[in-house]
């Protein structure tokens, strides 16, 4: 019954999570799909170009930027990270909600440009818990894991500026609230208001 598609955007600190529970909404949800960003970082061992990312070169990025085909982008941990607008305007075309997995800089410029979504901040219970997961992540090594601590320290005071708040504790339970904050948006009368004149119509 919805019809104008509702963007979700989920940022947090390298290691909270996001991505493994961005994973698990959208295969939960049939109507939601990820934007797949492009970057110029390498794949991790198991990710998939043109799955969990558009792995792209340098140059082909600026090449990108030039053109004004990003409605956001940033450089995140030394590496260059974007969201195509053409992307977004397509899923939302086609009657899906779309969740963005982007930093606090991409979602600063998303918020400037388009002046609506949902925005989202994850957390880990405690800067050691992140650490672990890092750690337990295995793409990067010691120096790279204190140097994202150090960027989260700074993330983290972004917190405020977002609409949910989720503690990223235990899984199942972060998971729930995720869900949960995405059936309550799509319940907000503005999300229906057709729906409740489509209703009056057939009452007459
Ligand atoms: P991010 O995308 O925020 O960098 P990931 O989703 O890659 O984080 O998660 C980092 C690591 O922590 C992964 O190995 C993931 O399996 C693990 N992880 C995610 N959520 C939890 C959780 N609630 N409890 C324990 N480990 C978790
Ligand atoms: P990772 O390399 O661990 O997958 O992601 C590193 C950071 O880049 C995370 O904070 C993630 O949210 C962010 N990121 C991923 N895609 C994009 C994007 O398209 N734009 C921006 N601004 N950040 C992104």
């Amino acid at each position: 019954m919805r019809r104008s598609g509702k963007l979700f955007v989920v940022s947090g600190p390298s290691g909270a999570g996001k991505s493994t529970l961005s994973k698990k909404v959208v295969d939960f949800f049939d109507d939601l799909r990820f934007s797949i960003s492009y970057t110029t970082r390498r794949p991790r061992q198991g990710e998939v170009d043109g799955v969990d990312y558009r792995f792209v070169d340098d140059e082909r990025f600026e090449e990108m930027v030039e053109r004004g085909e990003f409605i956001e982008h940033a450089c995140v941990h030394g590496k260059k990270y974007g969201t195509a607008e053409k992307d977004i305007k397509e899923i939302l075309a086609n009657g899906m909600d779309v969740l963005l997995d982007i930093d606090v800089q991409g979602a600063e410029q998303l918020a400037e440009k388009i002046g609506s979504g949902v925005y989202i901040f994850v957390l880990p219970p405690s800067m050691e818990e992140c650490r672990k997961r890092l750690m337990k992540r295995g793409d990067i090594g010691p120096e790279d894991i204190e140097k994202r601590l150090r960027t989260a320290f700074e993330e983290i005071k972004k917190a405020a500026d977002y609409d949910y708040i989720i503690i990223n504790d235990d899984l199942d339970g972060a998971f729930e609230r995720l869900k949960a904050i995405i059936i309550a948006e799509r319940s907000r009368k503005e999300s229906l208001i057709e729906d409740v004149e489509r209703i009056l119509r057939s009452a007459k």
